[in-house]
């Protein structure tokens, strides 16, 4: 497929700063002054950066784009229960996320059974009080998949064992019937898919949430690779946006029932076990309807930040961006430049490139992210919404990654990440876990979700 280069390239161009040359700030902020100038000063988004926030240390709660339940309709078709209350978190995990049959799963150094290690630790430590706590997604349907995908590439991954093997990168799988690698392999894939949908949803209403899986950032629209059969960040991005104009669409068709003397207080916003008048019913389906449709993809125009943290460079969701002419989303990429996939095209779709060496340690690791994080509060648009895609494929020993990022290093960073969500850029954070092939990936996931729960108090 030929990958546009329209509308995002050129915005890329106005915001992109040279990944080395540290001295380029000033020109790059000037350069795109007028849209900074439009959403946050970016002078005080950088001393913000190092100062004390007085006002921010409300937490996320306060970060929430829309009102509680606002998003519950858009996102019924993506969320297995009855949309999530404030004793839930944010959390979203299903066990299908888990692939394992006949030990084949061994043969690929992806740990897949990393997100049920991560869930058992969480409610062994306390941290997670059970099931009910957490959020449980649907699959994405074929159907919402075509929003990003090509009808080409869904029949493929759909029907023929090839394209699995291409993009789990396991031969052995090829001699399988196919109905089993569907059943063992892609539908849990297309269930990560649905977590990162609904997560971004939550995100929205509460100011943060975690897909405790995804981040398939190496699948683009026509093509899927390094274990990414699909692009979930941009499905989830788009759909996002779609529900925010749903949900407003609604709430004004509510407040024009309220004003004819049928329903009060919340509108739209109610959640959806409460009584509901017609016209509320009616707006709630509407907005469903709105959310789910392939079209109007630009709809609610919602910036979006994605920080990729992953090792790898997100080349997928950077081709998907170019393609699409997305230029409401940015991205901000530090990988290893020695490591696959090293496509150059895509680099056309990152805002901040930051590559690395192999074997680059916590020091060096934690001073670059701090300073390409300094440059976002500067070039870049004040977002909406945040997508962090948090690969622990940066400790050292990981056999894909080949970084040297310590444990601590690792909770440092995430909690780097968050902390510049919460007190510079003002926007809700989305964290995905992404890839993470070292023997203890899982433990490391798990200490730096405990640690982000605790020192941000999303429990209360
Ligand atoms: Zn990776």
């Amino acid at each position: 497929m030929e990958h546009r280069t329209g509308t995002a390239a050129s915005e890329a161009a106005r915001y992109v700063s040279a990944p080395d040359v540290p001295t380029d700030n000033a020109a790059a902020a000037s350069a795109s002054a007028s849209a900074a100038a439009a959403t946050t000063p970016p002078a005080s988004a950088a001393t913000a950066a190092t100062a004390p926030t007085a006002g921010a240390a409300s937490g996320f709660g306060a970060l929430a784009r829309v009102s509680p339940g606002a998003l519950a309709a858009a996102y019924a078709d993506l969320c297995a229960g009855a949309w999530p209350g404030p004793e839930q978190l944010p959390l979203v995990y299903h066990p299908n996320y888990n692939i394992s049959f006949f030990g084949i799963e061994k043969l690929h150094p992806f740990d897949a059974g990393k997100f049920a290690k991560v869930v058992k630790a969480l409610k062994r430590d306390g941290v997670v009080l059970g099931d009910a706590q957490l959020v449980t997604p649907r699959e994405a349907t074929p159907e919402m998949l075509s929003d990003v995908h090509t009808a080409d590439y869904l029949h493929r991954i759909h029907n023929h064992n090839f394209t699995v093997v291409q993009v789990t990168e396991l031969a052995a799988l090829a001699m399988l019937p196919n109905k089993l690698l569907q059943w063992r392999v892609v539908a849990p894939m297309r269930m990560h898919v649905g977590g990162t949908m609904l997560a971004l949803g939550l995100a929205l209403e509460r100011g943060w949430a975690v897909n405790i899986g995804g981040g398939m950032h190496h699948a683009s629209a026509d093509r899927g690779m390094g274990w990414c059969p699909f692009d979930d960040i941009m499905l989830g991005v788009r759909r996002a946006r779609r529900a925010v104009a749903a949900a407003a669409e609604a709430a004004e068709a509510a407040e024009a029932g309220a004003g004819a003397g049928v329903a009060q207080g919340e509108g739209a916003s109610a959640p959806a076990a409460g009584p509901q008048s017609g016209g509320e019913a009616a707006a709630e389906a509407a907005a469903a309807e709105a959310a789910a449709a392939g079209d109007g993809a630009g709809a609610g125009g919602l910036k979006v930040l994605v920080i990729d943290l992953d090792a790898h460079q997100g080349n997928g969701v950077e081709r998907d961006k170019l393609a699409l002419g997305d230029g409401q989303l940015y991205i901000l990429d530090m990988y290893n430049a020695g490591v696959f996939p090293r496509d150059d095209e895509a680099k056309a779709g990152i805002d901040i490139r930051v590559e690395l060496k192999s074997g680059t340690e916590d020091d060096v690791y934690l001073n670059r992210l701090r300073a390409a994080l300094e440059r976002a509060a500067l070039v870049l648009p004040r977002p909406d919404l945040v997508v962090y895609n948090a690969g622990t494929d940066v400790l050292a020993g990981d056999p894909l990654g080949r970084l040297g990022v310590s444990h601590a290093g690792v909770v440092e960073r995430d909690e780097l990440v968050w902390r510049w969500c919460r007190d510079v850029a003002r926007a809700p954070i989305a964290m995905l876990l992404s890839g993470g092939y070292a023997k203890d990936s899982a433990a490391v996931i798990t200490a730096s979700l405990t640690n982000l729960i605790n020192k941000f108090d999303l429990k209360s």
